[in-house]
Order: C-alpha cells, then structure tokens, then sequence
C-alpha cells in the first residue's frame, strides 16, 4: 500500500484545492477526530511527539494522512513557555531540547534561547537537528511493524517546516533567516518558513515591513503566517489589527509563494479572496487569539461553536437562540453540519440536547463550576470541525462576497442584525482590500 508522501500543495485527496485545509494535532484525545475526508493535511505538535508517538504512529498508518511535524522550537524562547506552574521543566520539552541540541555545545531548555545558543553557526546545526527530527522522529520500527506487512515504506513527513522564533524584534529576524536556509539546507529540499509576529510589533507600519525584507525567498516552499494573542473580534472590529495581516499577506503573495495562516477561522477563511492558500485549526472552539505562551489547562467552559452566526457562544445563548426551531428551521439557520443532521436523522434528540449537556465540577473549596459532560465535548469538537469544513468548503469554491452576505442573512434570521453587522465588517474590509 502505498503512503502519501512528498504531496505538493494543491495535490492530494483535496477536491478543493483553492484553499488547503491544515488540523493541528495537539493531544491524543484529538485522534479520533482526524479522519480522512474532514480535512487535507496534519499538523503534528513535536511536544505532543514527546509525550505520545506510538498512537500517533499508528493513527498515520491507519489513515494514510498526509502530515508535518511543527518544531515549536519558539516554545524555548521563553521559559515560562516551557516549564510547569511549579517553574520545573515539562518532561516532553527537556526531551525535545535534548534531540535539537544534540551534538552541540549549548543545552535548550537551561535559558532563554537566544542567550543559550553562542553563534550563528550552532543556530545551523540547530536547525539541522530539527529537521532530521521532523524526518526521522515518526520513521522508526514500530510494534505495527510486527502486525503489518508494509514494513518497507517509512512514514516521511509531506513538508519540513524550517523552526522558528516568535519574532519580537529584529534579532530573532535575523536568527529565524539563519533557522530556514539552514533548514532548506539540511533538507535537501524548499521549507515552509514561518512568520510569526506578535500582536504588538504587526500593529506597527514600519516593523512589518523591516520583517519582510529579512524573509527568505530561495528554498521556501509556503509561508505559515501566525499572529499571536491577535483574535478574530480584534480583526473584524480594528483596522490596525487587519490591515497589516491584508498587507502582510499580499506581500508574500507577491513573491508567488503559498502563504497559509495558522489561526484558522471564518475571517481567515475569507482572505482566501486576497490571496491566502490554506488555514490551519485545532480542534478547540473557542478563540483565544493562540497567544505564544502556555495556556492554561482546567476544565472546558460552557461555549459552543454556532455556525449560523459564526462564532461561538455561551451554552444558555445557543440554548435561546437554537433549541425551539423545528428540525428544518434548525438546519437552515443554525447549522446543517453532517453530526447535527444525524441526530436529527435519528428521530430521537434535538442536536443540542448533546451539544449542550453539562456537569456540575467539584473545583475543591467549596467551589463549583459548570463544565461540558464529556458526551458533548464529543459532539461540540464532531460539529465544530465539520462546520469549519463547510466554511472552507464556501470559501473555497465561491466569491468571499457571495459567501459572507448568503451568512449575513441566515445570521439575521437566526440572531437579528447585530450578529449579521459582525459579518458585514468583514464585508467591508474586503471589500476595501
Ligand atoms: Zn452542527
């Protein structure tokens, strides 16, 4: 049998190939959900590797994905980003810091890297290991080899992602243009280069445009655009947060190179009309702005992703606004996603009696707090993910205008105008690019 390898962009199983459609794969809970046909490639976390690879392994096998190893080599930047509230290192991060500094004379994960790694030419030999890890990490004997006859064929990775630092400042600029030629270099092949630019230095005309001059052409194979604690409200309501990443994303595309932003989501989706190739998701539903830094764990919160207005919402919102429409109104205005179809199909539950069940969590002191039952952390990640898919889908195939005022007016109908005004921001802002 043979495995997916070496896919280009546009190839593959898509049958949309105007937008590519990335899932990150952050934990072993998130497998179950990464089936074929929901989406085009996988983005494997290298600290999700670390903690779980043989279920990832398998996973790969079974499904014939294409995928990638994302390095999260800027999760060394900072030490908060790699230790654990008690200020210990995380244990699958000193194993990540140990592969990437192998051979050489500095220790990741002793330091803010940019003080650990002495010159330019330990940040090449870093970033070769990185990438002999991306090749190599997922491409050793497994027990399914045992199980399994295609023992000959390695798992190989479909791109090689060149690591990168969150770029604060010009430094790290000029250390991230090391990282990829080193890494095309070591590759033997084009890299996806990553631009990640924090929320405080995009706002700023003049830092963008000293970013993009440092960005390498040669050897690069797509840009991943990443705009830390930077949130799809704060696009569609300030123009200093949308202009840039508009700006940001045509420049790229001026040098005929894919540019693919990692904060999947519906405004994201839409910028498929000025240019952008392909978004990446996590299976998480409530957008935080994926600030660079370690979130916090605890329990889930009552929210859940309503794709008639394109955003999510509390579950007593949703309850309000969904819960009395008949099947038909339901799937007209609220969502038609193949999970909330089913249940319907069914005969026997209305699609939020799941998606909104909840618990009540004993926090220790005497404390209390709702949480979604684990069936409807289930149902909320099949629906979210299958919504998303439509979004893709949409904007894919149609003009970003067609899509955004056929969703103005379901919002209307589902929600009155204040949540279509929301879209038609985005209308607008297009409109104006
Ligand atoms: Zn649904």
């Amino acid at each position: 049998m043979k495995l997916p390898r070496n896919e280009e962009h546009g190839g593959g199983s898509n049958n949309n190939p105007g937008l590519r459609h990335l899932v990150r794969l952050r934990r072993t809970d998130d497998l179950m959900f990464l089936q074929p046909g929901l989406f085009d490639e996988l983005l494997i976390n290298a600290n999700h590797l670390e903690n779980s690879s043989e279920s990832t392994v398998a996973h790969l096998w079974q499904t014939e994905l294409p995928y990638m190893v994302d390095p999260v080599l800027w999760r060394f930047q900072v030490p908060a980003w790699w230790r654990n509230p008690q200020g210990e290192n995380k244990r699958n991060y000193a194993r990540l810091g140990r592969a990437y500094s192998a051979g050489t004379n500095f220790r990741i994960a002793e330091g803010p890297l940019l003080q650990t790694v002495p010159n330019d030419s330990e940040w090449e030999r870093l970033s070769a290991n990185v990438v002999r890890y991306e090749l190599d990490r997922l491409a050793g004997p497994s027990q399914l080899d045992f199980l399994d006859e295609r023992t000959a064929t390695e798992l190989r990775p479909a791109r090689v992602i060149a690591p990168a630092l969150v770029a604060l400042s010009n430094t790290e600029d000029r250390v991230n243009r090391i990282l990829v030629d080193a890494a095309a270099a070591a590759a033997e092949k084009d890299v996806v280069a990553q631009v990640i630019i924090p929320d405080r230095r995009l706002r700023d005309r003049r830092e963008v445009n000293a970013l993009l001059t440092t960005l390498a052409v040669e050897n690069v194979s797509a840009y991943f655009l990443w705009t830390p604690s930077v949130t799809e409200d704060m696009l569609l309501s300030d123009p200093s947060a949308f202009v840039p990443v508009l700006a940001i994303i045509t420049a790229l595309r001026e040098r005929g190179i894919p540019v693919v932003h990692l904060q999947g989501s519906y405004v994201t989706a839409a910028l498929h009309e000025v240019g952008l190739s392909g978004v990446a998701y996590h299976l998480g539903w409530i957008d935080k702005g994926e600030p660079a830094s370690e979130q916090q764990g605890g329990p889930r919160s009552c929210q859940t992703y309503v794709p008639g207005v394109r955003y999510s919402l509390r579950f007593t919102q949703a309850l309000h606004l969904g819960r009395h429409l008949t099947p038909s109104e339901y799937l007209e205005r609220y969502c038609d996603c193949t999970f909330c179809a089913g249940v319907f199909a069914e005969g026997q539950q209305h699609p939020l009696d799941l998606l909104l069940e909840e618990q009540t969590i004993d926090m220790g002191d005497g404390r209390h707090r709702q949480t979604p039952t684990s069936r409807a952390a289930t149902a909320n990640t099949w629906h979210y993910l299958l919504a998303r898919r439509q979004e893709v889908v949409a904007f894919s195939g149609e003009p970003a205008q067609d899509v955004i005022q056929r969703d103005m007016s379901l919002a209307t109908a589902l929600a009155g105008e204040p949540s279509a005004a929301r879209l038609g921001r985005l209308a607008a802002q297009l409109h104006g690019a």
